[in-house]
């Protein structure tokens, strides 16, 4: 099969056309034309010559994901279903929040975390997604909303799959995120989500602009570990040890995901261990209350409990948000559609 140019990126480019004795700003052309212009064509870039197009068209491809599947929310949550070319289904929202247009992308086909709360782990890991397929989810949100005269503002690596056991191919795409002649977005406005993968964490915290958000979730080891089994390995001392040793500096900053979980990790102690836990780090803590879905046995915390977490975090000095639920009645929680539908196909085909 061609080469796909989808997902490379500008230094990739300019070393796949020199080999070819083309001049740097030929990748640059073509950058532009992939990730500024959402072009899915050869034919398409006319400030090329017709030959350097047809070679183009000879050597290489342009992939272009559209979804199977469209649901659009009551509060303006869209979210998309994409079928890959290997017929692997993937998952990616659009969050609109006053200006803001944030997609979130997925990482991986399944996932090898196996988080108890979370449907993406149960289907389990099938595949890293390839840059390609991570950009192509953006460059397809970015069509939809410029179709309405919006644009995406904001990216998070928040979807299916841990983004950091796939960090080469997460960096890449954050590098084209990021590029004044890609889609331009700055750093602030590019978060990885992780459930706390530590060597990797440094890697995107040295090596990339991007904001970092770890899944805390739980304030004692041996809680966290039931939920994340990952803890095992990066235990709550490690993620807040490495919190603490660095400085995220001026226009980054560290973000605790913690989903609150009934009876579970929502007690009055647990806020105050957090505090404790958190109280010399320069974070803020998101607080999610847990989306129930009939493939889990953890319930909703009851209304207000964010409220009574927030107050006891803002008295050790940390801010602390309370984040909405949003799309809960198109499934838009971590891996729920997908879940849904392996559900219907096990019903229709005997599918495991
Ligand atoms: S919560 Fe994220 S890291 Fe954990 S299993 Fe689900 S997709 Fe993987």
């Amino acid at each position: 099969m061609k080469v796909d140019l989808k997902g490379k990126t500008l230094k990739e480019l300019t070393d796949l056309f020199s080999g070819m004795g083309k001049e740097p700003y030929r990748a640059r052309q073509v950058f532009r034309w992939l990730y500024e212009k959402l072009a899915t064509s050869f034919d398409e870039m006319t400030d090329l010559s017709r030959s350097f197009r047809q070679e183009l068209a000879e050597r290489f491809r342009i992939s272009w994901l559209d979804p199977s599947e469209t649901r659009v929310s009551g509060d303006g949550t869209v979210k998309f279903l994409f079928t890959l070319e290997d017929g692997e289904g993937i998952e990616s929202v659009i969050i609109p929040d006053g200006e803001r247009r944030t997609v979130c992308v997925s990482t991986q086909a399944g996932c090898r975390m196996g988080c108890r709360f979370c449907a993406t782990a149960g289907a389990g890991f099938v595949r890293n997604l390839t840059s390609a397929e991570i950009i192509g989810q953006v460059c397809y949100a970015e069509k939809f909303l410029r179709e309405r005269g919006e644009r995406v503002t904001n990216v998070v690596f928040m979807g299916m799959g841990e983004p950091l056991d796939n960090v080469d191919e997460v960096m890449k795409s954050i590098e084209i995120l990021t590029s004044e002649l890609g889609f331009g977005l700055g750093g602030k406005r590019v978060t990885v989500s992780t459930c706390g993968l530590v060597p990797e964490m440094k890697k995107i915290f040295h090596e990339t602009r991007a904001q970092i958000a770890v899944s805390l979730n739980a304030t004692t080891d041996r809680v966290r570990e039931r939920l994340m089994p990952v803890n095992r390995k990066y235990p709550i001392a490690e993620i807040v040890d490495f919190l603490r040793s660095f400085d995220p500096g001026p226009g980054r900053k560290f973000t605790v995901e913690y989903v609150l979980i009934d009876g579970v990790n929502d007690s009055v102690e647990d806020a105050h261990r957090l505090g404790r836990l958190l109280k010399r780090c320069r974070v803020k803590v998101n607080l999610i209350p847990y989306n129930e879905n009939e493939f889990s046995p953890f319930r909703s915390p009851p209304e207000g409990r964010e409220e009574v977490f927030r107050e006891i975090l803002h008295r050790y000095g940390i801010q602390a948000i309370k984040r909405q639920r949003r799309g809960g009645d198109i499934e838009a929680a971590c891996g729920q559609l997908r879940g849904k539908i392996r559900k219907k196909l096990a019903r229709q085909y005997g599918e495991k």
